[in-house]
């Protein structure tokens, strides 16, 4: 294959990519590489169609771990109000407006380290099986899961578990100390072996370097199995974090991460996530174009920690750009546009 072109793969998906191979994509030319990532993006998904997923911060605030980049974590003096486990019916409430304004996933969010087989869990398995009710795909994020609660979740009806791998293996340890890199891994590999699907991705604007970013994509692509979601975010400073003074990850980094991850994982769901509130309408469509095919979306203040653009605005900008949200019936329907 030419090294230059990347578009001319038959559909074949990968698990062998070295460094060096993501390494020569992440470096073509930007407009180059954002064609032949939009050229993989139509032959693989309907590129009108985004999935947008509503997320709720469940429990908020007061880990314990010292992720340099989040809000949530009780060592920093953030302005982030600690919130209790939510009562389920709050959670059903929430998860029924996602759902009236288009959301197709509903994704719980707890500030845990780990899951502990205590109520709070119970609880959470209750709103899985509640929002599963609704018809929407339940997803969650809760900190390290053993193979035994992922199945307890599976069981409940729990489709994704989000565990974001952040940065690479080599520059984890100057992102947070609370925890390692194998360990993130290890809670993937427990998801993936109960049978729920994988969303998985990471950060930029950590501070790390381009090769850094590539040694992330390497590990996530030449997993046995891509995970199904990819999470490409922006580092949003959070006032009180370590990491509040970093400069503004360059738009044109983003559109290089997405545009990346759709050629080498080209079945996945590659998302917008955080950061996308200090993009441009503009530069979200530039994003669209390089490949991403899913964003979070929230209430402002109401849903999410660091907020995000609401619902209605995100509607407004998809009007604008000819896009769609996905929904189960046409996610079923044939692949081309
Ligand atoms: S584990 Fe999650 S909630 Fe806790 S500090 Fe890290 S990113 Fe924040």
């Amino acid at each position: 294959m030419n090294n230059n072109n990347y578009i001319k793969m038959n559909k074949q998906i990968r698990n062998d990519w070295s460094k060096d191979e993501i390494q020569n994509i992440y470096d073509l030319r930007l407009l180059e590489l954002v064609y032949q990532a939009a050229t993989i993006h139509r032959e693989w998904h309907k590129s009108s169609e985004i999935q947008v997923c509503t997320l709720l911060s469940v429990k908020t605030g007061g880990c314990p771990e010292d992720c340099s980049y989040c809000g949530q974590a009780a060592r920093y003096h953030t302005d982030i109000k600690v919130q209790a486990l939510l009562p389920t019916e709050t959670v059903i409430e929430h998860a029924q407006k996602a759902k009236d304004a288009g959301s197709s996933r509903f994704c719980m969010a707890a500030a845990w380290r780990e899951v502990r087989n205590n109520k709070d869990f119970d609880r959470v398995i209750d709103m899985v099986k509640g929002v599963n009710n609704l018809g929407l795909e339940v997803c969650c994020t809760l900190g390290m899961l053993t193979e035994e609660q992922a199945i307890r979740l599976q069981e409940a009806g729990l489709h994704a578990y989000n565990h974001n791998l952040d940065t690479s293996e080599s520059y984890y340890d100057e992102i947070i100390s609370t925890r390692k890199f194998d360990q993130r891994l290890d809670t993937i590999h427990n998801v993936r072996k109960a049978g729920i699907t994988v969303c998985s991705g990471g950060i930029i604007g950590l501070g790390e370097t381009p090769a850094d970013r590539v040694s992330m994509l390497a590990t996530l692509a030449t997993l046995p199995v891509h995970p199904e979601s990819v999470p490409v975010n922006a580092l949003a400073r959070v006032k009180g974090t370590p990491l509040e003074n970093n400069p503004k990850v360059p738009i044109w980094d983003m559109v290089r991460m997405i545009a990346t991850a759709r050629i080498i994982m080209p079945a996945s769901i590659v998302r917008l996530s955080a950061g996308r509130i200090e993009m441009t309408e503009e530069e979200q469509a530039w994003c669209f174009m390089a490949g991403a095919n899913s964003i979070f979306t929230g209430e402002r203040e109401t849903l999410l920690v660091t907020p995000n653009p609401g619902i209605s605005e995100d509607m407004q900008m998809f009007q604008n750009l000819g896009l769609r949200p996905l929904t189960k019936e046409n996610k079923n329907a044939c692949s081309a546009i």
